[in-house]
């Protein structure tokens, strides 16, 4: 017997939260290990931002906001989306949120009921799903191909929608792909989602500035067709652009009455977010985001660096994703091999063991992003943790029989 409800026993710890606590006591025990199972930025959150920080603390901000978030933070966040997505919404259209986890969380738990189906794409940020069960929903997984650079086709969507389809959850840049969209690629799924209004789009920006190459940056998904907007949530935060992860700001801005269910819900469960990294917030959404084209072109040669030295690995084949801060090796070459220590590797899952084990490298394998056999390897780690983690890979897989 038990006391845990239903609900949570349908859900699993995230494998990333797991990797990091795995990663910390592999450390406390003296282990040198080179960790490329980070999911946020290395570098620190720019001064400015820190200060302002400190001048709300000093100015006394330090008392419950709003359940909805500041004024001057949903009108920065207004302006952002304006200024940046061509997006045209209102400060009472704004709810902000404990990190952007916590408005897919809330946005899924005020919607999904027991019998609707969400569609989720795979390879898919590992939440996802378990967000869905944790509301009683059911999540359908499309699995996507690396032949279409593990895009979303419009073919596999159509096929995937049913009369009990609730919400697809659109992540671009992905993670863990890196997967980027045309303007032309998203004006054909929005093609799809015109011929069945019960489906609702739940869009994950968050990393909408981390993309590299010359393409330009698409249109925002409702500017390509805006009849979406009365069913799409739009959902982004400070935490990847602004290296803010720990200050747990996120947001969404959408339909009037999903944003006051979920002003409701917060009201009875968390509250307004802190007060103090609100305000560190809106000088960062307010502010001239002159560092970021300097960090997107340093993971842009760190994923250079990556791809190159991955792919000289017999057994691995690695893609240069458009975007994000991970890669998403193909590790199939692995698989059916023996150990020095005579295991065979018979998954991904294997794999990343035996390359934490005999290699020192903590990755996070594909089966827990729903598409197998591949590993995520994080980017956002300096370029000499990189080449060592790829020469330790090299040397593992090269003891493999
Ligand atoms: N969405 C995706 C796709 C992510 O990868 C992450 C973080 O890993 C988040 C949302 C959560 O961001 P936040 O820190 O704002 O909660």
């Amino acid at each position: 017997s038990t006391r845990i409800s239903a609900r949570m026993r349908r859900i699993k710890p995230s494998p990333s939260s797991a990797a990091a606590d795995r990663f910390a006591e592999l450390r406390r025990q003296g282990k040198d290990i080179i960790n490329l199972a980070i999911g946020e930025p290395d570098f620190d959150t720019p001064a400015h931002i820190r200060q302002a920080a400190g001048a709300a603390i000093e100015r006394g901000e330090t008392r419950y906001t709003p359940v909805a978030g500041t004024l001057a933070l949903r009108q920065a966040i207004a302006a952002k989306l304006q200024r940046e997505n061509g997006l045209d919404y209102a400060p009472r259209d704004i709810i902000v949120t404990c990190g952007a986890k916590h408005a897919l969380f809330n946005a899924l738990s005020v919607t999904v009921e027991a019998g609707h189906e969400v569609i989720v794409p795979a390879p898919f940020w590992v939440s996802y799903p378990d967000m869905v069960l944790a509301c009683d929903g059911t999540p359908v997984i499309v699995a996507c191909r690396e032949e279409d650079d593990f895009r979303l086709t419009p073919q596999a969507l159509e096929a995937a929608i049913t009369p009990a389809t609730r919400w697809l959850v659109f992540n671009s840049p992905t993670n863990p792909t890196g997967t980027t969209y045309t303007t032309a690629q998203l004006r054909a799924l929005a093609d799809v989602l015109l011929r069945h209004p019960q489906v609702m789009v739940l869009a994950d920006d968050i990393y909408e500035h981390i993309r590299f190459g010359d393409a330009p940056k698409p249109q925002h998904v409702l500017v390509i067709e805006p009849a979406l907007r009365e069913r799409t949530l739009v959902v982004n935060g400070v935490s990847k652009t602004y290296a803010m992860t720990g200050w747990r700001i996120g947001y969404a801005a959408g339909p009037a009455d999903i944003i006051a269910a979920m002003d409701m819900l917060q009201s009875q469960s968390t509250s307004g977010a802190s007060s103090v990294s609100q305000a560190a917030a809106v000088t960062a959404l307010n502010t001239e985001a002159g560092f970021l084209p300097g960090w997107v072109a340093t993971y842009e040669q760190r994923r250079d660096t990556a791809v190159r030295l991955l792919n000289q690995i017999p057994g691995l084949r690695c893609a240069a994703p458009g975007g994000a801060f991970y890669l998403y090796p193909w590790c199939g070459g692995l698989i059916g091999r023996r150990t020095p220590q005579g295991k065979v590797i018979e998954s991904d899952v294997d794999a990343v063991i035996y390359l934490l084990e005999a290699g020192g490298v903590m990755l996070l394998a594909g089966t827990a992003y729903g598409v197998a056999p591949y590993f995520r390897m994080s980017i956002a780690t300096g370029v000499e943790q990189i080449e060592e983690g790829c020469r330790r890979i090299a040397q593992a897989v090269a003891q493999l029989a």
